[in-house]
């Protein structure tokens, strides 16, 4: 073997357990329990340090181009490494052009080519009027469509209405792609309080559940109709599991993520003015996050993905506190792990599980087949994860672009000491990762 793991703890697709890893050529050739595998290069790994597969985080807003001071591939990329993420898949928003078109895509692939750190693959947009772009983008590789069901925040990338939406589920059902949906739902918000000023519960208040609520019922109708996939991003309200558990019972193909933020705060704990915690949906109640975690021990929650949404300091405002003028969006790329491991530690929660809600399965929504497990044909991408040693996060350490995040000042649990990418450490120095496309990888 070319490179062999000694761990003494590792999660595999074979269970938990001490076990050595061979590596030939990037890929993970063999996987056996014990030390029994020997090779030119032997990393042995401590008691203290667990080996699992890296992290595939695929909700991701890079930014660029367009937005750049926002986000880049260099830092998204590097920070994605920094908290043992070795996959992402980029938004198709918030980048200029937005990723709406094969050219967009080219745009994006040649803006990103020999700067990222990890592996980047791409999902496409749908949004109204590009319905015939949708077949060529995703001959060219995209993993699947975003969509949106309100205003997404930005006016390039505008949202499909009820019959486009459907319109877009019958072209995807025949391609056999995937749409993901944001969904919240545009007349409840119009007819909540508008948010402004810095009280988080005024913000709360103008994103409610019903919103949501409304929104994935309508998905789930258009979907059981078209026999379209649809995935549900960033899931905060709750209120939704029993009828997504209902539609999947009745074989309707829904997935559904929620985010590492929304499983680590509570509106009750957030200050008024701290913007760094605005986002949409929003983080609810205290009781709404203990029913999320519920969501995902009952394996109604598929994945736990980041939602790493970025922007400048300035558009936070953090200056104001002003909920209704701050950009929507956590940064929580690199700190993802320790986060919703420190809460599953807590709720009894294994390690394994972790490593399926934000490894196995988010490769898999994505149709990846060599992401996201340690085993015998699978890319030889690790973490090499610390899970008892503990840190207060700096948001000066992380390495995305802008020093704000959510974050900043939280105890965790969990350090990620290594990421190996194809077989070799990321280091930060040597942009080594490459750009993916689906049913390539
Ligand atoms: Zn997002």
């Amino acid at each position: 073997m070319e490179l062999v793991f000694r761990a003494r703890r590792a999660i595999t697709a074979a269970g938990t357990g001490p076990c050595s890893v061979g590596v030939e050529g990037g890929r993970i050739v063999a996987v056996e329990p014990g030390a029994a595998l020997s090779g030119d290069r032997v990393v042995e790994l401590g008691e203290d340090v667990v080996l699992m597969p890296g992290l595939v985080d695929t909700h991701v807003h890079v930014n660029d181009p367009g937005r750049t001071e926002w986000e880049g591939f260099e830092t998204a990329t590097r920070a994605a490494a920094a908290g043992g993420v070795t996959t992402i898949v980029d938004m198709p928003l918030n980048s200029l052009p937005p990723t709406v078109d094969p050219d967009a895509l080219e745009v994006k692939r040649k803006t990103a080519a020999g700067r990222v750190h990890v592996d980047v693959g791409f999902w496409g947009g749908a949004i109204p009027g590009n319905s015939g772009h949708l077949a060529a983008l995703h001959e060219a590789g995209v993993f699947g469509f975003k969509c949106f069901l309100l205003h997404s925040g930005v006016d390039e990338f505008p949202p499909l209405d009820d019959a486009e939406l459907e319109a877009d589920l019958r072209i995807l059902a025949e391609l056999g792609a995937l749409m993901i949906v944001h969904a919240e739902d545009a007349p409840t918000i119009d007819a909540a309080p508008q948010p402004h000023g810095p009280r988080y519960a005024g913000f709360l208040a103008s994103r409610p559940r019903e919103a949501e609520n409304r929104a994935i019922a309508r998905v789930i109708e258009l979907a059981r109709r078209t026999g379209a996939r649809a995935h549900i991003l960033h899931l905060s309200s709750s209120d939704a599991l029993p009828m997504i558990a209902a539609a999947r019972a009745e074989g309707v193909a829904l997935t559904v993520e929620t985010c590492p933020h929304y499983l680590s705060f509570t509106a009750e704990e957030i200050r008024d003015g701290a913007t760094q915690f605005k986002c949409c949906p929003p983080i609810r109640e205290a009781g709404n996050r203990e029913l999320l975690w519920q969501g995902l021990a009952d394996g109604v929650i598929d994945c736990v993905v980041s939602d790493h949404s970025p922007c400048t300091p300035e558009l936070k405002r953090l200056d104001s506190g002003d909920f209704g003028a701050a950009w929507g969006g956590i940064a929580g790329l690199q700190v993802g792990l320790p986060a919703v491991w420190s809460g599953a530690a807590q709720r009894g929660h294994g390690l394994a599980d972790v490593v399926r809600w934000m490894a196995t399965r988010p490769a898999e929504l994505a149709g990846m087949t060599r992401k996201g497990r340690i085993a015998p044909g699978y890319d030889a991408d690790f973490c090499v994860f610390a899970p008892d040693e503990e840190f207060v996060v700096d948001v000066a350490k992380l390495r995305h672009r802008n020093p704000v995040s959510a974050y900043d000042g939280s105890p965790l649990r969990g350090v990620v000491r290594q990421t190996w990418l194809r077989g070799q450490e990321v280091t930060g120095d040597d942009p080594r990762g490459e750009l993916l496309n689906r049913g390539q990888c």
